[in-house]
Formats: C-alpha cells, sequence, structure tokens
C-alpha cells in the first residue's frame, strides 16, 4: 500500500494509459479521482475499481477548460481537504507532418496536449503548496526525439518536458514541497496508437507500424502497466528526492 491517505487526480483516465494509472493507484491504497471528457468511459473504470475494492470517483472534465480546472480542484479540496498527486495524462495525437499540418490542427494539439498541462500544473500547485504533492506529467519518447508524421505532437510533447522542469525549479525555489516530473512512454499499445494508425491509410499504417517494432530495441510494444508502474513511484514518496527530472519507459528506443 505505496498511495495510502493519497488523493490523486488523473486527467484522462477513462482510457488506456489513464486507466492503467487509475487502477494501479488505486491497487496501492489511493483515492482517486478520474477524470475524462467521456464521461461514461471514466464511469466505467471508476465502478470497476469500486468493485475490486478500491476508493476512486469519476469527474467530467475537458482539460482546456480554465474554470472546470479550478472548479474541480475546489471540488476535491472540498470533499477530501487535500490533493496530493496530479497526473496530467490526458492527449491526443493527431497525425501530419510539418508540411501537411493543419493550423488547426496545431492549435488543437497544443491546446489539449501543452496548454492543459500548464493550466492542471498551476491549479495542483495552488492546492498542494501548503503541505506539498507530486505532479506528474506525461510526456513521451517524442517530446525528446523527432518524428516526421507526428509534428504538432512533438513539438506539444517538447513543451511539456521542459515546462515540467521550470515547475520543478519554480517549486523547489519556493520551497513548496511540490515535485514535478515527466514520464515518457515508449510505444505503448492504447486506443491512441491504435486510432493513429486507422487515421493512416493502409499501406502507409503497416509501414508505420513496422518501422516502430524495428525501431525497439527490446522489439515490442510496451503495456500501459509498464507506465502506470512508474507513475506510481513518480507519484509515492519512495521518488521524495526527484524532481524536474525525466523517466523514460520506451524499451530502449531512445538509447540509440
Ligand atoms: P487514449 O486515447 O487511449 O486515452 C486518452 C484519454 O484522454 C481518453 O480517455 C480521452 O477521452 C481523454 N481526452 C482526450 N482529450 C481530452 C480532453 N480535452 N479533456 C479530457 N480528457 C481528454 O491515449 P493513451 O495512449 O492512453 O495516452 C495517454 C497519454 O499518454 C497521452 O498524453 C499520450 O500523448 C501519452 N503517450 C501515449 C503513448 C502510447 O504509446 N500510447 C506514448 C507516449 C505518450
Amino acid at each position: 500500500m505505496r498511495m495510502t491517505n493519497k488523493v490523486v487526480l488523473i486527467t484522462g483516465a477513462g482510457s488506456g494509459l489513464g486507466e492503467a494509472m487509475a487502477r494501479r493507484l488505486a491497487q496501492e491504497g489511493a483515492l482517486v479521482v478520474a477524470s475524462d471528457i467521456d464521461f461514461a468511459a471514466v464511469q466505467g473504470v471508476v465502478a470497476s475499481i469500486v468493485a475490486s475494492g478500491g476508493h476512486a470517483e469519476a469527474e467530467h472534465q475537458d482539460v482546456t477548460d480554465e474554470a472546470r480546472w479550478t472548479a474541480l480542484v475546489d471540488a476535491v479540496l472540498a470533499r477530501h481537504g487535500h490533493l496530493d498527486v496530479l497526473v496530467n495524462n490526458a492527449g491526443i495525437a493527431l497525425t501530419g507532418s510539418a508540411e501537411d499540418t493543419t493550423l488547426a490542427d496545431w492549435q488543437r494539439t497544443q491546446r489539449v496536449n501543452l496548454d492543459a498541462v500548464f493550466l492542471g500544473t498551476r491549479e495542483a500547485i495552488r492546492a498542494m503548496k501548503t503541505r506539498g504533492g507530486s505532479i506528474v506529467n506525461i510526456s513521451s519518447i517524442e517530446g525528446i526525439v523527432g518524428e516526421p508524421l507526428t509534428a504538432a505532437y512533438n513539438a506539444s510533447k517538447g513543451g511539456v518536458r521542459i515546462f515540467t522542469k521550470s515547475a520543478a525549479l519554480h517549486c523547489a525555489a519556493e520551497g513548496y514541497g511540490i515535485r514535478v516530473n515527466s514520464v515518457h512512454p515508449g510505444f505503448i499499445l492504447t486506443p491512441m496508437v491504435e486510432n493513429a494508425l486507422a487515421g493512416m491509410p493502409a499501406e502507409q499504417a503497416a509501414a508505420f507500424h513496422a518501422r516502430i517494432i524495428d525501431s525497439i530495441p527490446v522489439r515490442a510494444m510496451g503495456e500501459p502497466r509498464d507506465i502506470a508502474n512508474g507513475v506510481l513511484f513518480l507519484a509515492s514518496d519512495e521518488s521524495r528526492y526527484m524532481t524536474g527530472t525525466e523517466l523514460v519507459i520506451d524499451g530502449g528506443y531512445t538509447a540509440r
């Protein structure tokens, strides 16, 4: 029980990695407030956590909505008295190169993947600064290395990586006891990856998939629990001396 007495807010918890994180942290005793823009999906995840003896609550949240961030964090504080961990996980992956990405796709990507991480981090600092906490921002290997077909996504995840360090240094300088770290998953089989492949012409998708497997040193995609275990470590007090750091979980993808 590594998360006993901790109140955790996880965005995008209705699917994929966020769902796995919600389940894993609840297993370790956390009270998980699970939010998603897809309320039915996150209600389903929460019902299953509660059915297996965990503590979880579902919230409807569009992470791009500034007022909703404030209201949600206030509601968590009113209900539970404190917020100990925020995992900024919600994200989208629109494909497109530097040449063919539309401005609308570019801006939508930055709003969901980067602006929302800023909003969440700012609200979490407000909530945590009197008793400390841990903020975990989900970036990607694509916040570290480039990929020709995901220009907007690359930019957003690179932004999350370096914004995390700025927030970490600010919290350290202020003596808040708040740690801020980023997690960089490699290719993990979730609906996001399946949808990205489905959005490409079949031939391009097959080539992209083959190229992914070829490029992973351990020659396999990861599973959501591989990322959930890394988030658990950063969320727990076991990582108490870590802030502003990057936890890469990628089967060796960025080692070369
Ligand atoms: P997913 O599509 O399975 O889940 C993302 C969740 O975010 C969905 O439930 C969706 O409804 C929610 N969401 C989308 N827009 C939202 C919004 N505006 N407000 C609130 N919720 C919203 O994706 P995933 O693979 O689980 O990805 C989770 C995170 O991990 C993302 O930030 C993604 O960029 C990152 N990531 C994933 C991989 C991978 O291989 N799957 C690799 C690196 C990073």
